[in-house]
């Protein structure tokens, strides 16, 4: 039986209506895939029935990891922190709240009534492949989740709505609809339409979440510290879902230049030109995603990444297109430097990238590492060079920010690059600088206290649910203090909305 389905949001102005349409098969138990809540059987149930929320919920979760499949050529075999490892919950609806979360053991969607009307956050495409896409990049980087950069925290945002605008587009009748809409705001390049008028219906419009992402955006990067922590949807704040409007702004530019570059500026692609420009900049980004080292300038980072995939796998054809997007977002790409040997250390890399104990000495005392902070060395790809990724993880404590944060600290990954030249061990790109990472992880913190998001009492941690804590609805916790050994450490607990 055929289901309804909501291609895109149900408030998407301008976007495809809701449909019937075969509901996607299951996928196998040899891959990732979902856990289901008990439901009835597919049907063309009517809006706001909660087998058309469940059928919905389902189909673009799917939707979303297909997506991403066929970009990046592999199957999702394992999540990367559900207790069994197959398996996300899919939860289409966890209660009463104004919200949506990927907590590492689940998808969970939420209703909330306002007046005469009622939003589902699972109703939406766009929610629903946001918060897959968390899922998604979790699982191929493990390694952001507890980052404590607001660069690396906005682009988990921003890759979730790089998802769901991905996921869009390779709907064809969003396509046919996006050909003359592509270069003005449209209904896929705005994320989350009908849970922002929620919002704006909850809580007024001042509300930063009070009105849909816009991909299609002129805003500029600025060092977080020096934007407000938080602010009206018009207003980039350091907030991470306002400031991941930034990335999202360079990587929808991507797709406009490379259509650009293709068939000129102003002439109208077809279905299959358009398909193919997103496909192209869809399967940069989930490389560079997958490859960019965790520096605090990480949009920077990945934008390099982009061009540095793009010269290994389309010989540079794309690279004009990604320079010209992040430029229009204040971001200066250079990606040459990120790559250039430019000192030699002690020591010697060994197979399968191992560094010798003196080469890691060398580093250690270059980066100035505490005997109790570790180093992780790995090898990995980057724009189809093989190079050694060693990453401080440095201890910023975090007691001056508030009195509930004594004895607590941040992990500040500060990566470096190395490679084997001419048998010595080259130093690629430079060393991060000194204090930076410290000053990023307290801006970090700072906003997260701000916008009240770390949960200091346990009754926070497992989420909302009495009628009594919805004052802080879209204020769910995304970090608790948690114990690592002997250290006393600010941890993520979820990606909220
Ligand atoms: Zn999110």
């Amino acid at each position: 039986m055929p289901i309804n389905f909501i291609p895109n949001d149900p408030k998407a102005s301008g976007g495809p209506p809701i449909r019937r349409k075969t509901p996607r098969a299951e996928r196998a138990s040899s891959v990732a895939g979902f856990t289901y809540v008990a439901h009835g059987s597919a049907a063309p149930h009517p809006q706001g029935d909660p087998q058309f929320l469940f059928w919905q919920s389902r189909e673009a979760a799917l939707a979303a990891v297909a997506t991403y499949e066929g970009l990046d050529g592999r199957k999702v075999t394992r999540w990367a922190r559900s207790a069994n490892r197959r398996k996300l919950d899919l939860r289409p609806n966890a209660g009463t709240d104004l919200n949506a979360y990927y907590d590492g053991q689940s998808l969970s969607f939420f209703e909330y009534t306002t007046g005469s009307k009622t939003t589902w956050s699972g109703a939406s495409t766009d929610v629903v492949a946001h918060e897959t896409g968390h899922a998604l990049l979790d699982q191929v980087r493990p390694d952001l989740w507890d980052s404590s950069y607001t660069e690396t925290n906005a682009f988990h945002e921003a890759f979730g709505d790089c998802m769901a605008i991905l996921t869009g587009f390779e709907d064809s009748a969003t396509r046919l609809l996006m050909r003359t809409r592509l270069r003005r705001q449209n209904f896929l390049e705005a994320t989350a339409e009908d849970l922002s008028d929620g919002v704006l219906r909850a809580l007024g419009a001042s509300h930063p979440a009070a009105k849909p992402r816009h991909a299609r955006n002129t805003f500029k990067w600025a060092l977080p510290s020096s934007l407000p922590s938080s602010g009206p949807p018009t207003v980039l704040s350091s907030e991470v879902h306002s400031f991941a409007r930034v990335f999202t702004g360079c990587f929808y530019d991507t797709i406009l230049y490379i259509v650009r570059d293709r068939i000129g500026a102003s002439n109208t692609p077809t279905s299959a030109q358009l398909a193919a420009a997103v496909r192209t900049a869809g399967k940069l980004l989930l490389q560079a995603a997958a490859e960019a080292p965790v520096t605090v300038r990480f949009f920077q980072s990945v934008g390099r990444a982009m061009v540095l995939a793009d010269q290994a796998a389309n010989n540079g054809a794309n690279r004009m297109a990604i320079h010209d997007a992040f430029q229009r977002h204040n971001i200066a790409l250079g990606s040459a430097a990120m790559l250039a040997p430019v000192a030699a250390l002690e020591g010697t890399v060994g197979r399968r990238g191992a560094l010798s104990r003196s080469a890691v000495q060398d580093l250690r005392m270059r980066l100035g590492a505490a005997s109790a902070e570790r180093m992780l060395v790995e090898q990995r790809e980057i724009g189809g060079l093989t190079v050694v990724c060693a990453t401080h993880l440095k201890q910023v404590p975090l007691g001056g920010l508030d009195r509930r944060l004594r004895g607590v600290v941040a992990i500040a990954p500060r990566p470096v690059l190395v490679r084997s030249v001419d048998r010595t061990v080259a130093l690629l790109g430079g060393l991060p600088e000194a204090t930076t990472s410290d000053d990023e992880v307290k801006a970090f913190v700072e906003t997260l206290l701000t916008s009240d998001r770390i949960a200091f009492d346990r009754s926070a941690r497992s989420g909302i649910k009495s009628a009594a804590r919805q004052d802080v609805r879209l204020r769910l916790p995304t970090h608790a203090v948690h114990k690592v050994g002997a250290t006393r450490v600010l941890r993520r607990v979820r990606f909220a909305c």
